[in-house]
This record gives structure tokens, sequence and C-alpha cells, in this order.
């Protein structure tokens, strides 16, 4: 198998063809952007990071039953994956009040919510992601059959409770992530994309310290040193 050509190049990932035409490859990148990609930067790095801890998770969730389009690391910022019929559909799964969910409906940051809240955002760039309910899913025509939406939560949940068990033990609180999924040759859903912290919150268990992306989008510290962390803490409990 070998790389061909650029197949699609987004904000935080060059993907590229190979000569197996069910696999692809995820070249993470080293650019960071927030708040609809108005606020643009770089850290030389990240996207090795990334791409590690996202192969970690990977692997995790695959060992507990979850498929993924993860199939191996081929340089320090390139894997190997399923090529995947994307579902439009970005699936956030919240255990803390955050981010957009405190400005949309007035939760006080930092409320630990009763239970896993799963959300579904419309992924389309030219509207910015809008919020959007199973009915508005079904008439975008974002998936086939309600059923789906039903895996697509499921699933969510599935990821948040391994997930969040793996991160207590790495001393770090899993506050929110998104998810994105795809189905593969077979038709089956499959998580795809990317888990890292650009699409997770982690907020250190005993002095709250924000270990993710939110340090980019305010302002607050090194990105790269925070992720190293998140890597080594990984590490740690793996081994
Ligand atoms: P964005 O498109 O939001 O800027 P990225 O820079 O991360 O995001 O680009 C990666 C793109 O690749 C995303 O559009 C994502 O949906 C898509 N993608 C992720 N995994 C797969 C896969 N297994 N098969 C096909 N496309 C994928
Ligand atoms: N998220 C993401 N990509 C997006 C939007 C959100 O990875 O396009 C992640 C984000 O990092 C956080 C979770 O999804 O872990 C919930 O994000 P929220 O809706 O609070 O977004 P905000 O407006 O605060 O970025």
């Amino acid at each position: 198998m070998k790389k061909i050509e650029p197949l699609y190049e987004g904000k935080a990932k060059k993907i590229w063809k190979t000569t197996d035409p069910n696999l692809l490859i995820a070249e993470f990148k080293d650019s960071l952007t927030a708040f609809d990609a108005q606020k643009k930067s770089s850290a030389k790095g990240k996207g090795a990071l990334n791409c590690k801890i996202s192969a970690y998770l990977f692997e995790l969730l695959e060992k507990h039953g979850i498929k993924t389009h993860f199939v191996e690391c081929i340089s320090d910022n390139e894997m190997v994956i399923k090529k995947a019929q994307m579902i439009m559909i970005e699936v956030v799964v919240r255990n803390i009040a955050t981010g957009s969910l405190t400005k949309r409906l007035g939760i006080p940051d930092g409320t630990v919510l009763p239970f896993a809240l799963v959300e579904f955002y419309y992924k389309n760039d030219d509207l910015h992601d809008p919020l959007i309910n199973d009915e508005h899913a079904l008439i975008l025509e974002l998936v086939e059959h309600e059923s789906e939406l039903e895996e697509l939560k499921r699933l969510g949940r599935e990821i948040n409770v391994v997930l969040k068990s793996f991160f207590d033990k790495a001393g770090l609180n899993l506050v929110d992530f998104k998810v994105e999924f795809g189905k593969d040759s077979e038709g089956n859903i499959i998580l795809a994309d990317e888990i890292s912290p650009d699409s997770c919150r982690f907020w250190d268990k005993e002095s709250g310290r924000k270990m993710d992306k939110d340090l980019f989008r305010h302002d607050l510290g090194d990105v790269k040193v925070a992720y190293a962390e998140v890597l080594q803490r990984i590490q740690k409990v793996i081994s």
C-alpha cells in the first residue's frame, strides 16, 4: 500500500488516497484553529502528539468492542485508516457543562451534568456547524434511517463510558468531546476522524487545570506542553 495523492485537506488533517481503494492515510497537521477558523496558529509537533493520542484511544476503544477506522501508525504524524463514507454529524458528548452549552442554556460553567448529554451538530462549515435534533437530521438526510441516529447516540455513550473511566485513571476529568462516524465498505458504522485534545476537553482532577484546545482558544497556556502531558499520562495508564 502506497500514498498516491491528496484527497482532502482540512483544518487539522490532510487525507491521502492510497493504492488500496479501501484505505486512506490521515496526516495530522500542526495547525490550530478555533472559532470557525477565525483564530489560527500552529504548534510544531502538535500533529504528531494528536496522531499518537488518537492511535492509543482508537486501540483502547477497539479493545472494548467499538469499531474504528484505525489501522496503524506509519510515521510520527500519519496513520492508515479505513476509508469511510462520512456521516455529516458531529456527535458531542458532555459530562460537565462548559463552552457552547453554558452560553446556550445558561448552565453555570463546571456544573456536573446528571447524565451524559449527547448532542448532534450538522457538520457544515458554511452554516457554522449548527446544533440539530433528530428530525433535522432526517430532513437533511444525514442518515438513511432513524435507527442510525439511535446507534450514534448509543456509540457516543459507550465511548464516553470507556474514555471517562480511562482518563479518570490518568488524573483527568473528561469534560466533553466530539466524535465523527462513517460507514465502512460493508455499511457498518465505525468511529472515524480523531480523538485528541483538539476534540476533547480535559481538566486536571486535582487542580482543574485545562489540558486541551481551550488553552489556545482563550490564550491560557502552551498547547504543546499540555498535549504532551496528556500523551504521557495515557502511556502511564497503559503501561
Ligand atoms: P475539517 O474537515 O473539519 O477541517 P480535518 O482537518 O480533521 O477537519 O479533516 C479531516 C477530514 O477527513 C474531515 O472532513 C473528516 O470528516 C474526514 N475523515 C475522517 N476520517 C475519515 C475516514 N475514515 N474516511 C473518510 N474521511 C474521513
Ligand atoms: N468540538 C470539536 N469540533 C467542533 C466543535 C466542538 O472538536 O467543531 C469539541 C470541543 O473541543 C469540545 C466539545 O466538542 O470538546 C464541545 O464543544 P462546544 O460545543 O462547547 O464548543 P465551543 O463553542 O466551546 O468550541
